[in-house]
């Protein structure tokens, strides 16, 4: 595998890079979406709405008087069984037997996720509307794909952000406690990451994106703690703000500058293992950052690597963020599974190849069974 830091940093000397930093419109407040009305109908007549069963049954009381108002003949289609092309199949059905003229996304990473893509394939407005604060996807440009089964296959870039995001703090107050510190972990990530991936470069945004992420590191470590005991509170509807929409400005400004590492390349292999289907994508991600920690630490000899290691060690004790396999709920995966994930990490595409040093399977295993020593 090519050194890509080099060759993306180079390329951005002489290539003209599309940006996308940031949604068209993003609307947030306590009770938001009752007042978002008129910016929804500015986007078509036909709503197609996009979540996980449960999720459309919640949200259809806040919608459906939007809908009725503004006149907008609105119709409901489920992502099942993930973010997966056969789901995309489906849509497009629904889509067409709806003639729907604009995709409105409700619910979690995934379900904004199929929305997006769904939207992006058919040249239609999209509106994302988080239900949890656990990843930065109502913001981004991106979508990531799964099998059926819930294994990571590749992620799409997109032509744009969302048109238009409407964060709820309403309705992102109700989501599971648990789903903020997968957010949590999910954003702290993109220092450890960003910060590597950027290489030497000397690019404004590059260098404007990881010291952001590096705010958003210190912004998580200080007011996490406060933001889980008061859900609805002021450090709450911050950290909610940081995890959804900073971590998605960073994604936006850095680019592919600022691409995903080896944290989120270890949560891609967990998840072709079908125990950790239990876990949600920022714990994940957040065991992948000591792993990544462990491995400039093995490898590389990087004692800064230590140091932060040991600070996430405390930080993920004080929020609830898993540091070990066990912490995932992978106490009884057997060693050929965790082989197979450590492969597939480890494939040539894999992002965890931006590290500035070749990494193994063995390798990585061996970090894998040691992000706590
Ligand atoms: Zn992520």
């Amino acid at each position: 595998m090519q050194p890509k830091t080099a060759s993306l940093s180079s390329s951005t000397h002489t290539t003209l890079t599309s940006l996308f930093v940031s949604p068209t419109q993003v609307l947030k407040g306590e009770a938001i979406l009752l007042q978002a009305g008129n910016a929804i109908a500015r986007l078509g007549e036909r709503p197609l709405v996009v979540g996980g069963q449960q999720t459309l049954k919640v949200i259809s009381p806040h919608l459906d008087p939007i809908f009725k108002k503004f006149k907008l003949q609105s119709a409901q289609a489920p992502y099942t069984p993930d973010c997966s092309e056969s789901s995309l199949e489906a849509l497009e059905t629904a889509l067409k037997q709806h003639q729907g003229d604009f995709i409105i996304g409700v619910g979690g990473g995934k379900a904004l996720d199929t929305a997006k893509l769904l939207a992006h394939q058919h040249q239609l407005p999209i509106i994302t509307i988080p239900t949890s604060a656990a990843t930065c996807a109502a913001w981004t440009a991106l979508s990531n794909i799964y099998s059926d089964e819930g294994a990571f296959q590749y992620d799409v870039p997109l032509v744009k952000c969302p048109d238009l995001v409407i964060l709820d703090y309403e309705i992102v107050k109700k989501a599971p406690k648990r789903t903020l510190v997968a957010g949590i972990g999910d954003a702290i990530a993109k220092w450890y990451e960003a910060s590597v991936s950027s290489g030497t470069s000397t690019a404004t945004l590059t260098i404007a994106a990881v010291q952001q992420a590096r705010v958003l590191r210190d912004l998580l470590f200080q007011k996490s703690v406060a933001a889980l005991e008061t859900p609805g509170g002021e450090e709450w509807r911050e950290v909610v703000d940081a995890c959804v929409l900073l971590a998605g400005v960073i994604g936006g400004l850095g680019g592919a500058n600022c691409r995903t590492v080896a944290a989120h390349a270890v949560h891609n292999g967990l998840t072709h293992i079908p125990a950790a289907h239990g876990t949600l994508h920022g714990e994940k991600v957040a065991y992948g950052i000591l792993v990544q920690l462990r491995l400039e630490e093995m490898i590389q000899g990087n004692q800064l690597a230590v140091s932060s290691r040991q600070q996430l060690l405390k930080f993920y004790e004080q929020i609830g963020l898993p540091k070990t396999l066990e912490g995932l709920g992978l106490s009884k995966a057997t060693l050929a599974e965790l082989r197979q994930a450590a492969e597939i990490t480890c494939q040539p595409k894999s992002d965890i190849h931006r590290l500035p040093f070749a990494v193994s399977p063995d390798q990585l295993l061996a970090a894998m069974v040691s992000t706590t020593v």
